[in-house]
């Protein structure tokens, strides 16, 4: 018999090294190479207060749930220096939803009274929980374009603790400056927040930019499949809270006071939701691959078809966030928007096609059509957050690519 060797050090690793394994050693016991299901609420204690690994109830922990936080922090990890005692740079939380991850987040670093900026193109959601569910709780708002690093300096007040950040932008693909605003916020003494759901973190790493917490809805590209609703946090080891904030459960650190909130209020990932995120990560770097391949060449195809009025993705260099977009990412992901002059003509393109699937959400193998305005983003009609009504949103999926250009060639026609 040999003996079992030490695994490497996963934070020296390249992104899909650290996707596949980090979290997810072979189980010490059957030697299973994917994490098992640990569909099981409580553990069996040697002794009163004899937790085994720690396990006591699984809304405070679940074995599977452990193994997809820990993944989802290493992948969010590079380019971290490691801690001077060993600990991890960044700490995961899984939750039920990428809205329960926000919602979470803020109930944890935020007080009555408290300032958020937010993105004036944010995701609808976001945007309605940070307004119409935290108003009511004394939270108050600003949309600002953040591609105007100045804009938001000019509506940072006294009482600012959170610049959210999304980057690619939900519908309209803004590109803003992760280190630029991360200055901002950290002059304020406020936290930077990055929504990484649109650029994942094989194309982008805002922790290495300066970001305090990333969120993800990995329901989109991490999940991957369409086939499971799901949130998490990362959190920078060393943030912490703004103001000076101490956690209900002592401390000052951000990831302190998220981990007590993630159990006090229990808004978790469940085991099986956890182990289909968790096995969706271990393929997101080739996925991306081909995501943006596919997007990329759908870009250029609609950029040079007549009924289309204007094209927006970040790999054109017509872009005006082209250039950081190239500095930022190692890529310009999936999500291609384009306008085509006239509301009734884009309910009209998105009712024709036939591989492009009329739905909701993206970041699945299948390439998704919608129509912003009357979709994802009808909760923010009326507000700032408003978006074109001739707009149409493509997640553009990983099926042959000659495929989807001909679906939008017949669409268009
Ligand atoms: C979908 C989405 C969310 C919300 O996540 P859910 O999993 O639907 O709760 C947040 N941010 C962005 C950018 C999204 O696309």
């Amino acid at each position: 018999m040999t003996t079992p060797s030490e695994h490497p050090d996963w934070t020296t690793t390249g992104f899909s090294t650290r996707a596949i394994h980090a979290g997810q050693d072979p189980d010490a016991t059957t030697g299973a190479v994917v994490p098992p299901i640990h569909q099981v609420s409580t553990y069996k204690q040697d002794g009163v207060g004899g937790l085994r690994g720690g396990y006591e109830y699984s809304r405070s922990a679940n074995p599977t749930r452990t193994a997809l936080e820990e993944a989802l922090a290493a992948a969010e990890s590079g380019g971290l220096p490691s801690t001077p005692d060993g600990s991890p740079a960044a700490r995961g939380y899984a939750f039920a939803s990428g809205l329960a991850a926000e919602d979470t987040l803020l109930r944890a670093v935020l007080r009555p009274g408290d300032h958020v900026i937010v993105p004036d193109d944010a995701y609808g959601g976001t945007y309605r929980l940070v307004a119409r569910v935290f108003g009511p709780w004394g939270v108050e708002h600003t949309p600002v374009d953040l591609t105007d690093v100045d804009a938001v300096r000019a509506a940072v007040r006294p009482e600012t603790k959170v610049v959210w950040v999304e980057t690619p932008t939900n519908p309209l693909l803004g590109v803003s400056d992760v280190a630029a605003l991360a200055g901002v916020a950290h002059e304020a003494g406020a936290l930077l927040v990055v929504d990484n759901t649109f650029a994942t973190p094989y194309l982008q790493q805002p922790l290495a930019l300066g970001a305090d917490v990333v969120v993800h809805s990995t329901t989109k590209y991490v999940g991957g499949h369409s086939d499971v609703v799901g949130g998490a946090l990362v959190v920078a080891t060393g943030a912490q809270l703004p103001g000076g904030l101490a956690s209900p459960a002592g401390g000052t650190d951000v990831a302190g006071a998220v981990g007590f909130h993630q159990n006090a209020s229990g808004a978790v990932a469940g085991p099986f939701d956890a182990w289909l995120t968790l096995r969706g990560l271990k393929t997101l770097a080739v996925r991306m691959d081909r995501h943006q391949a596919n997007a990329a060449a759908v870009a250029e195809f609609l950029a040079s078809h007549p009924a289309v009025t204007e094209v927006i993705y970040p790999g054109l260099a017509t872009h005006p966030g082209h250039e950081l977009a190239a500095r930022q990412m190692r890529g310009f992901g999936g999500m291609v928007s384009f306008r085509v002059g006239s509301e009734a003509k884009a309910l009209d393109v998105c009712a024709r096609t036939q591989v492009f699937t009329l739905a909701e959400s993206l970041g699945g193998v299948e390439s998704l059509i919608e129509h912003p305005g009357r979709m994802t983003h009808g909760s923010v009609a009326g507000t700032a957050l408003e978006v074109p009504d001739d707009l149409v949103r493509l997640s553009v999926g990983i099926e042959d690519v000659e495929d989807l250009v001909a679906d939008l060639e017949r669409a268009l026609a």
